[in-house]
């Protein structure tokens, strides 16, 4: 049975993007394979912001973010934590060895930069992590600001997961300092799960350089060499890049400037529906997520009959919170290919089904 997924992650996936996967595979050393790989290499640069390169990864996007960790942390490391995946970088810092320090928030308070650089002042970190948009808490860090705070320690090297965020709004990796800059195929980008990418700077390398311990298949550098021949590591996920080449002409067809204004209008249409509700988001709107809402359940919605109420007449789900927040929270996604019609469709069918089942306002 299938249904269409308003879930943040993984999203709806095209018919385009399916058929692409359906393309022959070749081997992986092969000269077709190098003109597959180096032909999504400009493309991706350019969604990165970056001249450095494009990195792929046949791996979710934990495989890469444990990977920085192993690659880059000497000293120690400083988590920013707020939310599922952010918390659980921390615990992955420490199963990995390291020596690592939380920064904590309650989930859906944004980062302050004003904390980040008290932590850095101490010179302990060498290394922090930060998640741009915390997809369990609905979370949009200001990461402009951000940035600008971790470049006054020209020694901490800046690893950011956009897993949620990255092609919804721009990040200018190169311009903001980023040093590793991942995301993974099944969210922001609207493919299926299995492909992580990841843009690594040349001083990321230099201190990858320096670690022992890196592993091989997560290994910076072994990335790195095989990059400069157009290929991957060991056996790449070929159909997930015939489905990356399908998606960056879409992207690229649309625009980006088209693309992050589609995020930010289609983002509105859902506050809009809250408002008539008068819910709101558990971050503050102004650092309320723009390819998704994670809203605060303050009447009390038997979600999972919400949800499949969606399901049994409308094709659809919505996604009933994550981790310690489930139940309290749900999420809506606007990230990919949807459109006005189909957030629309949504939340007309949203209201209907709170119709349907008595859900009331009090
Ligand atoms: C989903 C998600 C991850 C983890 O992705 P996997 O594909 O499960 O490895 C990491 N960070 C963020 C922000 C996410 O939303």
């Amino acid at each position: 049975m299938s249904y269409k997924l308003f879930i943040p992650g993984p999203i709806e996936v095209s018919e385009k993007t399916y058929k692409a996967m359906t393309t022959p595979v070749f081997g992986h050393r092969s000269p077709d394979f190098v003109e597959l790989y180096q032909s999504v290499q400009p493309g991706l640069q350019e969604l990165f912001y970056t001249k450095d390169p494009v990195y792929l990864s046949t791996s979710s996007a934990w495989g890469v973010m444990e990977g920085a960790i192993r690659n880059l942390v000497h000293k120690k490391v400083l988590n920013v934590c707020s939310g599922a995946f952010s918390d659980k970088w921390l615990d992955v810092s420490k199963r990995c060895g390291k020596n690592a320090e939380a920064l904590q928030y309650d989930w859906g308070t944004p980062v302050d930069p004003a904390d980040i650089r008290q932590k850095l002042s101490t010179g302990e970190f060498d290394t922090i992590t930060l998640i741009h948009n915390e997809t369990s808490t609905g979370t949009m860090n200001p990461i402009a600001e951000i940035m600008a705070v971790i470049r006054e320690f020209p020694d901490v090297i800046a690893v950011v997961d956009s897993v949620s965020s990255f092609s919804a709004v721009k990040i200018d990796k190169d311009a903001l300092g980023i040093d590793v800059l991942l995301t993974g195929s099944q969210k922001a980008l609207a493919m299926p799960p299995g492909l992580a990418l990841l843009s690594v700077s040349e001083r990321a390398r230099q201190r990858a350089a320096t670690m022992p311990d890196r592993g091989y298949y997560f290994d910076f550098l072994e990335f790195h060499k095989n990059h400069e021949k157009g290929m991957t590591p060991s056996t790449p996920v070929i159909p997930l890049i015939f489905a990356l080449r399908s998606k960056l002409e879409d992207i690229f067809a649309e625009g980006l400037e088209a693309r992050y204004a589609r995020h930010e209008r289609l983002n509105k249409l859902v506050h809009g529906w809250m408002d008539k509700y008068g819910l709101e988001t558990l971050p503050p709107r102004s650092h309320a997520s723009k390819s998704l809402s994670c809203i605060k359940n303050r009447y009390d919605w038997d979600l999972p009959a919400l949800n499949a109420h969606l399901k049994t007449h409308y094709k659809c789900v919505i996604d009933g919170g994550y981790g310690k927040i489930k139940g309290k929270t749900f999420r809506i996604s606007n990230m990919g290919d949807e459109t006005d019609e189909t957030i629309s469709e949504l939340l007309t069918n949203l209201d209907a089904s709170l119709e349907a089942l008595s859900f009331t306002r009090s």
